[in-house]
């Protein structure tokens, strides 16, 4: 476990330094907590997609805008099928998502428990992404085998209201809380591009690393803007190198947590994508699409870690 006291200032700091301190510092820290040849591949699986309540301004899958989502509920065969598939391709961790304001439906959360058991069943890993929860839902879960739960902030809390209107910043939080109490392993982690201020991404970080636990995964994304959202448009687009920022300053103040590059890296060159696994990302998804948006294809990813000399993780190295 690492601090949780720290100050917006000192992350400030780090953020801010020079490209090329900052990165020895990370990668340094990256090094003494975890194998830097290593990368866990994990692949989301969307189980059920679009007709979500909520208007998240990034989101393709919200009932509220026209973005050619088909809203769909996975049957057990298909989502077995895209875990084998995920299996071959070296990932050892499956994801499974909901579009839910929150996990409250019994029966359809009973068969994403069905579905989980049987992906456990191939030597698989599971966690899911299901929405807000109450600390009875996350007990639920984590006997039923899940290993972690998804509930990304996104963004700072001065910038989120112009981001998602239906609920509050303090709503996640307390979802966060809800799975620190229950002991559920967490991942969360934010979007960049949306518009947001330096100040706002050191904010985002800042509130993830004063969390009570750190989380146990962060996943970073770089916008993908979708046709039909609020953020089609958007302008103040992050590049490689903000990335980088937001990487390596979250692996100096959150040392044990993996970090994930997560949606947006298909649009990163391969040096880009360099620099940001140098920087501490040690995590990606693997597999040809990433909820509605496009991912890198898996072959340019295997021949990119075959090109650094990284490898995927395995079961056995967790
Ligand atoms: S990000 Fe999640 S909660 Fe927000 S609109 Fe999309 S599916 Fe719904």
């Amino acid at each position: 476990m690492g601090r949780s006291d720290w100050k917006k200032e000192e992350i400030a700091e780090w953020y801010k330094k020079a490209i090329p301190d900052l990165l020895f510092e990370a990668a340094s820290v990256h090094r003494a907590f975890h194998d830097p040849l290593k990368i866990k591949l994990n692949t989301l699986i969307s189980v059920k997609t679009g007709a979500c309540s909520e208007d998240c301004a990034y989101c393709a899958q919200s009932a509220r805008y026209s973005t050619g989502v088909k809203p769909s509920f996975l049957d057990e065969e298909t989502v077995l099928e895209q875990a084998e598939r995920a299996k071959e391709l070296g990932a050892t961790r499956i994801c499974l998502s909901a579009s839910w304001r929150e996990a409250s439906s019994r029966k359809q959360v009973d068969e994403l428990i069905s579905m989980a058991g049987k992906i456990r069943e191939m030597g698989l890993n599971v966690c899911c992404t299901l929405g807000m929860i109450n600390e009875e839902g996350a007990s639920v879960l984590k006997k039923a085998g899940f290993s972690a739960y998804n509930h990304n902030l996104d963004t700072s809390e001065r910038y989120y209201p112009t981001i998602v209107t239906t609920r509050k910043y303090s709503d996640r939080l307390n979802t966060i809380d809800k799975l620190i109490q229950s002991e559920m392993p967490f991942c969360s982690g934010g979007i960049i591009g949306m518009g947001e201020t330096e100040d706002d991404r050191i904010s985002l970080i800042h509130t993830l690393a004063t969390r009570k636990i750190h989380p146990y995964s962060v996943p970073y994304n770089l916008l993908v803007p979708v046709k039909g959202t609020p953020l089609q448009n958007v302008l103040g687009k992050a590049d490689a190198l903000d990335m980088v920022r937001m990487i390596a300053t979250s692996r100096i103040v959150m040392p044990k947590s993996i970090i994930c590059l997560a949606a947006g890296r298909e649009s990163l060159s391969e040096e880009a994508q360099t620099l940001c696994f140098f920087a501490g990302a040690n995590s990606v998804f693997i597999g040809e699409k990433l909820l509605t948006a496009p991912n890198a294809e898996p072959s340019k990813d295997i021949a990119l870690f075959n090109k650094l000399g990284i490898r995927p993780e395995t079961n056995s190295d967790e």
